[in-house]
């Protein structure tokens, strides 16, 4: 797509945007002169839409009024209230309602699908990660090497950039695969690396492992709500993520996992149970007979936290009334037109570290600001001064994430102009 360098031009993009009436539905954070602000940080908490309070008021309402029934009645009653976000959850990642379950928080379901699907044995244990992986993911996949008892430094394999570059080129991911695959237990990689904002080919990366008889499972933080995404198609193991990045379900917000079909009825796998994974049927009769639930709802362990699974309810049904196709279209515009106006008006002061090809990034673009090892704080600081919110990453880098259900193009040119006066003072 060609773009142009000129405000008319992003109004005009605004003015055919099949999604802008969406930004009317989010609390737009605004400055003291009651401006709204630029709001870049959608990878690292969404806004609040304005039909959230509406989805938790129902709650607490049936609570104040019916307390304990709340659990049987009402538009969503409690007891099988995570069967509200199946059909909706599975829209987003491309999987069947079967395949996902809504809980507990994306580190914690990270543990539970190692638990059944980290089975090392002596000739293989190995588990591969990125280099410069989030650190809850390391600390986790860590601890479950120790848990085993192998010792990490010889059992994890981290696959890193070429020096000098900045991302890891897929060829070399597919390679290392090939090359040590029969060593490896589990691969563990995102969606969108949260640092560089790098697209991983997940759909050739499961296939690679899968010939070498490898597990793998998706780390999706940065890409559910964000990417087009197939996982049941691509044969994915495994895959977890959080609801506070671009599902918009709000701080802390309860997290989503997938199993993929073929595990249904691998009751034999093992795992850490709970009552809630139990048949539905007889859960309340109590008689310690396990009867695991097929499908992904057998891993859950606790009954739901409704209170944290109502904002997204709320945010699930606005994904489905845009679709993601819509919104991967957009995004991919909104971050194109981005890069577009960096490379135009900032190039010689900054280096986008993210990949520039479409299929290869979502929404994010990471910039790298040249100078001094302060001058990146001090541009960040400045853009905040301004009335953007974007992000600060040690120890380099400013995130930006246009995210396609509620910012504009004309953002995207305000904010391009705003870092180019920022850079070049006049
Ligand atoms: C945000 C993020 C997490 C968050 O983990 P929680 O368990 O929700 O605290 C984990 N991994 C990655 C890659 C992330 O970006």
């Amino acid at each position: 797509m060609k773009y142009k360098d000129s405000r008319d031009y992003a109004v005009q993009l605004d003015d055919q945007d099949e999604l802008k009436s969406f930004r009317e539905c989010f609390y737009i954070p605004k400055d003291s002169e009651n401006k709204p602000k630029i709001y870049f940080c959608g990878n690292s908490l969404g806004l609040q839409s304005t039909s959230t309070r509406l989805f938790v008021d129902e709650i607490l309402d049936c609570w104040a009024e019916k307390a304990v029934e709340g659990h049987f009645s009402g538009a969503h009653p409690w007891l099988p209230y995570h069967e509200f976000l199946s059909e909706k959850t599975a829209k987003v990642v491309g999987a069947l309602p079967e395949e996902v379950v809504t809980m507990n928080s994306l580190t914690v379901n990270l543990h539970l699908m190692m638990v059944s699907f980290y089975r090392p044995t002596a000739t293989r244990h190995r588990i591969l990660i990125e280099s410069q992986a989030f650190p809850s993911d390391l600390y986790a996949v860590t601890s479950q090497i120790q848990y085993h008892g192998f010792k990490s430094d010889h059992t994890l394999i981290e696959v890193s950039p070429r020096a000098g570059e900045f991302n890891i080129r897929n060829q070399d991911l597919l390679s290392l695969i090939e090359r040590e695959g029969d060593n490896i237990a589990l691969i563990l990689l995102p969606g969108v690396h949260y640092y560089t904002g790098q697209a991983f080919d997940m759909a050739e990366i499961t296939r690679v492992a899968h010939n070498k008889g490898c597990i793998v499972g998706f780390d999706l933080a940065h890409a559910a709500g964000n990417l087009l995404l197939k996982l049941n198609d691509w044969q994915v193991d495994f895959a977890v993520w959080c609801s506070y990045k671009y599902l918009n379900a709000g701080p802390g917000a309860v997290a989503g996992c997938f199993v993929h079909e073929r595990y249904r009825h691998r009751f034999d796998l093992p795992r850490f149970s709970g009552w809630w994974g139990h048949d539905k049927g007889s859960r309340f009769q109590m008689t310690g007979q396990p009867s695991v639930i097929p499908g992904a709802e057998g891993w859950q362990i606790s009954n739901p936290p409704v209170l944290s699974m109502a904002p997204l309810l709320a945010s699930l049904e606005q994904f489905d009334q845009a679709g993601m196709q819509a919104l991967r279209r957009k995004s991919s515009q909104l971050t194109g037109f981005l890069e577009f106006l960096l490379q135009r008006c900032c190039a010689d002061k900054i280096t986008v570290i993210t990949p520039a090809a479409e299929d290869e990034r979502g929404a994010q673009l990471s910039l790298c600001i040249e100078g001094d090892q302060q001058q990146g704080k001090r541009v960040y600081d400045a853009l905040a001064l301004s009335g953007v919110i974007c992000d600060w990453r040690e120890p380099n880098v400013i995130r930006v994430a246009p995210v396609p259900l509620y910012n504009t193009f004309s953002e995207v040119f305000d904010f391009v102009k705003l870092l180019q006066s920022i850079l070049q003072p006049q």
